[in-house]
């Protein structure tokens, strides 16, 4: 029988791990780990997201900053407020919620944040340092799909890897923690040739494509493992609905292991930012 990687519940024991450590940590040091979200315009996506980070924080026991700033700020009133951030002691971990307006340069704000309070992992030294397989903080969707990876196989050591995407904030950290595991990996995208037979020889198949149900069961070898990171919002039967990468309903009886969406990937990502952002706050804490 298929088993089903469970984000909500896996999610739950992060947050609750987290969440004890970090009461330990507040124990430790008289103080609670501090956590600057962000915010610039009204994207209605980004402020649900901003608003389940702002939410988990508290319930881990995370101090969190909300900053909201007008859809027309300028480059350098968002440099101002991270510096700001980036010189507050009692701020370890800085989240800008992408994407910014146009008119924003979104690698120059990346760049501006410390490094060691960026808690998505998204700063050139901390991706230098994942590529080293020495990272310290790693981006949290790629963290949360090896927690789940771990549910189902506790040693990955001689997969095939097949990661389809290969963006910056998740395929190439992906392709990156799974080379780290002892996979053989393979990342394919929208140049590759062949991708369905490339896909059909993985132990593992990671989609993170943002193309709804593109993964059918004939991409997959029986008996493999399918992480499914795409988020699409689709209409069917008049109605809206959140689909994946992979067609979930077509794939299911062919692989031994799958993660649904909603209630995968999804919910992980919340709960390894939480992780990093004790993380940091351990890092910066301890620090000679
Ligand atoms: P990007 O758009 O940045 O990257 C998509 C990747 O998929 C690119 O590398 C692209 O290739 C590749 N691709 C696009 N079309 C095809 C195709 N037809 N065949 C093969 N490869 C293709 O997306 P993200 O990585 O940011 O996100 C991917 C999905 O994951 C989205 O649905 C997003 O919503 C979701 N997501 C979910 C998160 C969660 O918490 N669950 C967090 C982050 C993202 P190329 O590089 O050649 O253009």
């Amino acid at each position: 029988m298929t088993v089903l990687i469970n984000g909500k519940l896996i999610s739950q024991q992060v947050i609750d791990e987290t969440a004890k450590e970090v009461s330990t940590f507040v124990e430790d040091f008289g103080l609670a780990p501090g956590l600057a979200v962000v915010l610039v315009g009204e994207d209605p996506a980004s402020q649900v997201y901003v608003r389940n980070k702002v939410k988990r924080a508290e319930e881990v026991g995370i101090r969190s900053l909300e900053y909201k700033l007008p859809a027309t700020s300028s480059q350098e009133t968002l440099d101002d407020l991270i510096q700001k951030l980036n010189a507050d002691s009692t701020v370890h971990g800085i989240l800008v919620q992408l994407p910014l307006p146009d008119h924003l340069n979104e690698e120059a704000v990346l760049l501006a944040i410390d490094p060691a309070k960026d808690v998505d992992g998204f700063h050139p030294l901390n991706v230098g340092a994942l590529a080293c397989g020495d990272a310290s903080l790693v981006p949290c969707t790629p963290m949360g799909c090896m927690i789940m990876l771990a549910h189902v196989h506790p040693d990955l050591s001689g997969k095939q890897a097949v990661v389809i995407g290969r963006s910056n904030i998740v395929g190439k950290p992906m392709a990156a923690l799974l080379l780290q595991a002892n996979c053989t990996v393979t990342v394919v995208h929208s140049r590759t040739k062949n991708i369905e037979s490339i896909c059909s020889q993985a132990d593992i198949v990671v989609a993170a494509i943002g193309r709804p149900e593109m993964v059918k069961a004939s991409w997959i070898k029986p008996g493999a493992t399918v992480i499914d990171v795409g988020i699409n919002a689709i209409e069917r039967d008049g109605k809206r609905k959140l689909v994946g990468d992979v067609d979930f309903a077509d794939v299911e009886p062919v692989a031994s292991a799958i993660t649904p969406v909603p209630g995968g990937v999804g919910p992980m990502t919340i709960a390894c930012l939480m992780k990093n952002t004790l993380q940091a706050a351990k890092n910066q804490v301890l620090k000679p």
